[in-house]
């Protein structure tokens, strides 16, 4: 019998379309995550365990991360991160963890996963979650710059990333025990560098002869299509963006010879070609007025001496 205090069932309540009493719900702990470093050398810094402990409330927990709906079976209500009295991680800091109450509405549906996480079949979490900052271990850097690559030891020092800046959590997900060697935890990097390219990028940089397996090739040439593909996109926008000022200087700054200005665009870059393009068009929008009636201001519409807001 699980027991479920009234302040749980009241946090539980902010989630349900219809109030649930104490029999309609089967409430749980699991451990989503913590600060040891994991199998790809990695691990979340204790700051951002702490802000886990908000992101996670709410979020439902699906079965061997496959998203469908019939798959949220639970949601976390409540969320805190903890050191268990003693344990330390590999590297000797204090063993931190973050660990969840959840909830699941006591349904047939639900009769199979309430009973393999009774009898311990299912107690395995893993999370999904985006976060802005791979730090090296070794260096201080961003991992994805540095020279050092994660799981080889410089001197004594096992060089990994520590997980700074959680950006998003996306899913809690359920793996059966015997498929533990899956438990884990799926980041992704807002950079949306895969651990792949950062490989081939830092083999590239190397500046020292290096092999390239048929995937990293592959994943190479791939990328270099994707590449060309964007940039002639960027130089078509470009291109574009230069004619549009072209045209629009025409009105907007009659004084300013062609040559000049052909000069001036030449050396902007395609965020400033767009501010400038910008600029210009609400110059000649001021010179040529298409306005509602509405913002007209009427006192200076008196003396035939027409100005406008909102433009
Ligand atoms: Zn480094």
């Amino acid at each position: 019998m699980i027991f479920i205090n009234q302040d749980e069932l009241k946090l539980i309540n902010n989630y349900t379309r219809s109030p649930f009493g104490e029999d309609d719900v089967y409430v749980f702990s699991v451990v989503l995550c913590d600060n040891e470093i994991d199998r790809d050398f990695e691990r979340f810094s204790d700051d951002t365990l702490d802000a886990f402990e908000k992101m996670f409330v709410g979020v439902t927990g699906i079965t061997d991360h496959n998203p469908k709906s019939d798959n949220q079976s639970a949601r976390i209500f409540s969320c805190r991160t903890e050191y268990p009295e003693h344990q330390k991680c590999s590297d000797g800091k204090p063993y931190k963890r973050l660990c969840a109450r959840a909830y699941m509405p006591k349904s047939a549906k639900n009769s199979d996963l309430i009973l393999s996480l009774e009898s311990g079949i299912k107690k395995e979490v893993s999370i999904g979650c985006a976060v802005g900052k791979r730090i090296c271990s070794i260096c201080g850097d961003d991992i994805s710059v540095c020279s050092h690559i994660k799981g080889k030891s410089y001197g004594n020092q096992l060089c990994f990333a520590e997980l700074r800046d959680p950006a998003d959590v996306y899913e809690w997900s359920f793996v059966a025990v015997p498929a533990q060697r899956k438990a884990g935890v799926i980041k992704s990097y807002q950079s949306m560098k895969t651990e792949e390219s950062m490989n081939i990028e830092k083999k590239l940089r190397s500046q020292t002869e290096q092999h390239f397996t048929a995937d990293e090739m592959k994943l190479l040439a791939d990328k270099i299509a994707v590449l060309e593909e964007k940039a002639a996109q960027g130089e078509f926008y470009c291109k574009k963006l230069k004619e549009d000022i072209m045209a629009l200087s025409a009105s907007a700054l009659p004084e300013l010879s062609e040559h000049i200005l052909q000069y001036v665009i030449d050396k902007m870059n395609i965020t400033q070609l767009d501010e400038f393009k910008k600029s210009l068009e609400k110059k000649a929008a001021k010179s040529f007025p298409v306005v509602p009636q509405l913002f007209r201001n009427s006192e200076n519409d008196k003396n035939n001496n027409i100005d406008y807001k909102n433009i």
